[in-house]
């Protein structure tokens, strides 16, 4: 099988199995219970809070863990808002956030706050004079991604912080696609709050974390004494422990990343080479290394799964799934991509297992087959 779409999820790695068996066989008492191994297991929990401070440039008390990248995008925003001065109704999305993230702001404007979502242009940047535009003093939150699960797409969040704060709006930035695959400094990131999910990055799923700077105005959301009584419920320290050996085992993510972008390159290079009808999506601008978010002409994305499939590469579409019919990205649509392009959408998501020889397999088998469909 090659795998190629990690950013949909990634395989845990042994070292991140190790440390969570260990924990379950060892340190499995109550971390909040004041017995001999409920103590262990608040050392365990303290430690691996230490390590994902270190990793991530914040400090241990700054590290909320939570459920994964959902519960801590709805945290942060929920627990800002909660603390932000009454009389600022507004609320700025990104426009092009995860589906997730974009119905909790619906549903907070069906709430009586008043949302604004940030326009991309054609090539999935962000248009950030018109981010500028819509700030003003009555925002109280704004929240965008710092790369974007389908394009790749890197986001000016630093830029977007300092106009928010500017205008005195608290910031959020959801980094789930962007941590483990690029550097990342929580210190000088400029954000208030940041979400990470584990599974990105090699670690177990079901366990991320909110990072929520010192001193910044929150209410809490769940109620309970754990995190400091920021989110209430008995830690998940099994999944805890994994994603801190899943940070640790991140190493040099600059090189990594310039590996996995010369792979990238190769093969968007090539497919374009033997298939000239292959269109790719923000190719020319700053995104993720191993993102390429394509289509093959106007063959459907439907087609193209199914013929990967059949050579055992496992992908994805850009279309979201819903009630049995593919709908087109609501990414695509923010960049203006009509409706029967958009449904022909592939991401193709490479991670750190993948291989030049991966690379170079998809390139001898796929465009006979997407030839002979055309
Ligand atoms: N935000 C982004 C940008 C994502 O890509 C994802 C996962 N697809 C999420 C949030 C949700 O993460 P989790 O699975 O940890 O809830």
């Amino acid at each position: 099988m090659i795998y190629l779409d990690h950013n949909a999820t990634t395989a845990p790695a042994p070292a991140v199995v190790a440390a969570m068996l260990q924990t379950m066989n060892t340190t499995w008492a109550n971390s909040s219970s004041s017995h001999g191994p409920g103590q262990d297991a608040k050392r365990a929990l303290g430690a691996a809070r230490a390590t994902v401070a270190s990793v991530l440039g914040c400090r241990p008390a700054e590290v909320i863990f939570t459920s994964g990248a959902t519960e801590a995008n709805q945290l942060a925003v929920r627990g800002l808002l909660a603390a932000a001065e009454p009389s600022r109704r507004r609320i700025l999305f990104g426009s092009v956030e995860h589906a997730s993230h974009l119905r909790l702001a619906q549903a907070l404007a069906q709430r009586g706050l008043v949302l604004d979502l940030l326009p991309v242009r054609p090539d999935g940047t962000l248009d950030l004079e018109r981010a500028g535009a819509l700030m003003g003093p009555d925002v109280a939150l704004v929240s965008l991604m710092a790369a974007n699960n389908e394009t790749g797409v890197l986001m000016p969040t630093q830029a977007v912080a300092g106009l928010a704060h500017a205008h005195g709006a608290a910031m959020h930035v959801d980094a789930t696609q962007l941590i483990g695959k690029l550097p990342f400094d929580f210190a000088s990131c400029g954000a208030d709050a940041v979400s990470l999910s584990a599974h990105k990055f090699q670690g177990p799923k079901g366990v991320g974390a909110l990072l929520l700077r010192q001193g910044t105005p929150f209410v809490p959301q769940t109620p309970g004494s754990q995190e400091r009584g920021r989110r209430g419920g008995t830690e998940n320290l099994p999944g805890i422990a994994g994603m801190a050996a899943a940070l640790e085992l991140l190493g040099d993510l600059t090189a990594q990343a310039e590996r996995l972008a010369t792979l990238r390159d190769a093969l968007e290079a090539g497919l374009q080479q033997a298939l000239p009808d292959t269109h790719i999506w923000s190719c020319g601008v700053p995104r993720l290394p191993g993102t390429s978010y394509l289509r093959f002409g106007c063959r459907s994305a439907d087609l193209v799964l199914q013929r990967l499939d059949t050579l055992g590469v496992a992908a994805s579409s850009g279309a979201a799934c819903s009630s049995g019919g593919s709908e087109p990205s609501h990414v695509l649509a923010a960049m203006g991509v009509p409706a029967d392009e958009a449904l022909a959408a592939v991401r193709l998501s490479l991670g750190p297992d993948t291989r030049f020889d991966d690379v170079n397999t998809l390139l001898l088998q796929l465009p006979p087959l997407l030839a002979a469909a055309a």
